[in-house]
């Protein structure tokens, strides 16, 4: 069967760069530059996602008839390869013109548009060469891939591709640059369009350009609405609902930039993201974020706010400069982060809502952080405990996940808080069963601990690509028992704790 035709909407509805000179520039006037991906010499598929697949339209045979496209070696006829145009705040501060300097949208297939992640310069590259690294592209791969079988919103990957290249990265910042293997991510998603995708247009003061991107947002992907503030309040409750997912699974993205910030609301460019393996509040797995933290687990809701209000002075031109309507979003995004967190951090708790649960709840969050406790081991075992009878004693199934030694005092106040959660779990159930059942649908068995990525990529390096395609499988059922697979749930062990991948990473990708 041959492989589908391409559509562009995004090339066909919205204004392009005239020039296709292919090195670093500005760009004005335009929303994206047609490129050329650079070829690679020796493309190898490692892995794929038959769900993202099937979404395509697209058999096994297809996607590995597929492979010289999904490696940039040979866009299909009709398709013209871009990269788009944006800026962003990086780390707080206007950083100008940015856009894809290694990502290259081929179209879309059933409405999903692909994208290559590592296919070569674009003139969006600035000092960059274009190419990723294998290490940081199976960490994309396989995280895309284990949050939307988690249930958070996110860009998908249908392909990792190893390039037989290599490409040099200086992974420490300490000046000892090495070759390492060269990889492809074909990403997939409705839309790639980013806060800074708006924010550029606006800091060139080119609003004819900003109403013509808004009015094609609004035209393709959120058809029920019809002007700039409705997209704001939307964008808003979305992004608050993504930092309510990203809290109650544990998961730290590490640059929330406006740049990688997703107007749909997705979760987008992984890069040094990592899993709270304790939880720990003022954790953050960006090496480059370590002072100021910026970033950090418990700062994420709050830089969710600080992006919507970037997007909302980006879209003030369309608001008829009413800053209250950028005040009514940030409201918005309060009401609902509140609402989106609460909601799951009771289900996780087999509690719903009424008084006296958000005090549980808080009180749990500071017993946690106060001792190095594995956040996924907590939540997954309450149901062991749910089920049995009022514990008198600091429950054995929870003993597990404290990394340390912890105290009599601290195994008291622990107590005291499970018996007390108890006691408003089994008199809201009707059967201590199902509510246990119904908890282990929210707190899931298995996430991508970041030394369980890193140990697919050592296998990978070695040669065994087998590592990351079992992972992926793992991470396709992350609320199920899965027999013979408990050591992809085990916390994270001793020699992870301070391993480069494992603990701290760095943006060098
Ligand atoms: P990130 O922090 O990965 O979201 O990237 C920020 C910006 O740097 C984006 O515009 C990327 O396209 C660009 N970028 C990152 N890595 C490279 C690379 N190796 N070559 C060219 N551009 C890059
Ligand atoms: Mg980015």
């Amino acid at each position: 069967m041959p492989v589908p035709s391409f559509t562009s909407r995004f090339l066909r509805a919205l204004p392009g760069d005239p020039s296709s000179l292919n090195e670093p520039r500005q760009v004005r006037g335009a929303l994206w530059s047609t490129v050329q991906p650079t070829p690679v010499s020796a493309p190898t598929l490692l892995a794929w996602s038959p769900e993202v697949a099937t979404q395509l339209g697209l058999t096994e045979a297809q996607v590995r008839e597929l492979v010289p496209v999904l490696a940039g070696n040979a866009p299909p006829p009709g398709v013209t390869p871009f990269a788009a145009n944006y800026g962003g705040h990086q780390f707080g501060h206007w950083a100008g013109q940015l856009g894809d300097g290694r990502a290259m949208g081929l179209g879309e297939l059933n409405d999903l548009e692909l994208q290559l992640k590592g296919a070569g310069p674009t003139p969006y590259s600035r000092r960059g060469d274009g190419r990723a690294v294998l290490r940081s592209s199976i960490r994309e791969f396989l995280c895309s891939e284990a949050m939307h079988h988690l249930g958070v919103p996110t860009t998908r990957a249908l392909s990792l591709v190893q390039t037989g290249d290599l490409v040099v990265r200086d992974m420490f910042y300490d000046g000892r640059a090495a070759p390492e293997p060269g990889a492809i991510v074909c990403r997939v998603a409705q839309s790639f369009l980013r806060f800074g995708n708006f924010e550029l247009c606006t800091s060139r003061e080119d609003h004819a350009l900003l109403r013509e991107l808004v009015g094609f947002t609004l035209t393709h992907y959120f058809p029920t609405l019809t002007t700039a503030e409705a997209l704001l309040l939307e964008v808003a409750r979305r992004t608050a609902t993504l930092m309510a997912h990203w809290q109650a699974v544990g998961f730290v993205h590490g640059v929330m930039n406006t740049d990688n910030m997703s107007i749909l609301g997705l979760t987008i460019d992984y890069g040094p993201y990592g899993w709270v393996d304790d939880f720990d509040p003022s954790w953050t797995p960006n090496t480059t974020d370590a002072e100021q933290r910026r970033y950090r687990f418990g700062n994420q809701p709050g830089i969710g706010l600080w992006n919507v209000e970037r997007l909302g002075i980006a879209l003030l031109p369309l608001l008829g400069d009413d800053e209250g309507k950028i005040e009514a979003a940030l409201l918005e995004y309060q009401r609902t982060f509140e609402a989106e967190a609460g909601r799951r951090f009771t289900a996780k708790l087999g509690l719903s809502p009424r008084e006296g649960t958000v005090e549980l709840v808080h009180g749990l969050f500071s017993w946690l952080a106060t001792e190095e406790t594995d956040m996924t081991i907590f939540f997954r075992r309450l149901s062991e405990v749910v089920t049995a009878a009022e514990p008198t004693d600091f429950p054995q199934a929870l003993r597990e996940a404290f990394y340390g030694a912890p105290g009599e005092a601290h195994l008291a106040a622990g107590l005291a808080w499970l018996q007390a959660w108890w006691r408003q779990a089994r008199e809201e159930a009707a059967s201590p069963r199902q509510l246990a059942a119904s908890m282990n649908a929210v707190n899931p068995k298995y996430v991508l601990r970041n030394y369980l990525a890193q140990e697919a990529i050592d296998a990978a390096h070695a040669g065994d690509a087998g590592a990351v395609t079992e992972l992926l499988d793992v991470m396709r059922h992350p609320f199920d028992e899965q027999p013979g697979r408990d050591r992809f749930a085990q916390k994270r062990p001793e020699w992870a704790r301070s391993k480069p991948g494992c603990s701290a990473l760095s943006c060098s990708s």
